[in-house]
């Protein structure tokens, strides 16, 4: 039995390596934080797409290991916003704001808006890199619609409010599993997988900059 190919994640986040583990092991590889991710400077995050953003992250980790990186970047887009909070989901009600502070700007800005379109997306972008070459940018995307009340105490940020019409659930009341499978960045994510499995079938095939 061949060992499992490691995948370094430029995140310290547990419960998304957790997420992202549990998907690629069936596949061979493994996911681990990067090591030492904790004392790199950290690399900013002032592009203005999520795709910008994953690709400056996975291009800076990736200097540190010959092994493959990914680095991801997410967040909603509400339609009645012109498509805010976007890539500042993270800093919405300011630069330390917790979640709820951040739902709390949302409800306020949607109820400014009387009678406006809730849809949302919540969409990911994952860069892949080794060695500071790009590999890959893989995106998801999950539509949804933003409530006024909340429902559900699992997954985190805007979740409670996400509701998840094929599912007939927000994003909160979902199991991590059901939320990994339709979620942006399970999306993003088995599209990387798929990816890699093609490279390893073809080797000498090209890279795809974007699929989408
Ligand atoms: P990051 O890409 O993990 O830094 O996420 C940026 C921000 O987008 C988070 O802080 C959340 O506010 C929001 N976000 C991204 N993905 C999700 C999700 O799956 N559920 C809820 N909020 C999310």
């Amino acid at each position: 039995m061949t060992a499992p190919c490691p995948l370094y994640l430029a995140s310290s986040n547990l419960g998304k390596r957790r997420e992202f583990h549990l998907a690629a092991a069936p596949w061979g590889y493994e996911v681990r934080i990067l090591p030492g991710f904790d004392r790199i400077p950290p690399c900013i995050e002032d592009g203005t797409t999520f795709e910008e953003n994953a690709r400056k992250k996975a291009l800076y980790y990736s200097a540190s290991t010959s092994a493959m990186v990914f680095a991801d970047d997410s967040g909603i887009r509400v339609d009645a916003l012109g498509g805010a909070p976007g890539v500042l989901s993270a800093r919405f009600a300011g630069p330390h704001a917790t979640d709820a502070e951040n739902n709390m700007r949302l409800l306020h800005e949607l109820a400014r808006r009387p009678g406006a379109s809730r849809s949302a997306q919540y969409v990911c972008v994952i860069a892949l890199a080794a060695r500071r070459q790009l590999l890959g940018v893989f995106e998801g995307m999950v539509a949804g619609v933003i409530m006024d009340l909340p429902r559900g105490s699992g997954g985190f940020g805007y979740d409670p409010y996400f509701y998840y019409p094929p599912a007939g659930k927000t994003f909160a009341e979902l199991t991590p599993d059901e939320k990994f499978e339709v979620s942006h960045r399970g999306v993003a994510f088995r599209k990387l997988l798929n990816f890699l499995a093609l490279q390893n079938a073809a080797p000498r095939s090209p890279a795809p900059r974007l699929t989408g």
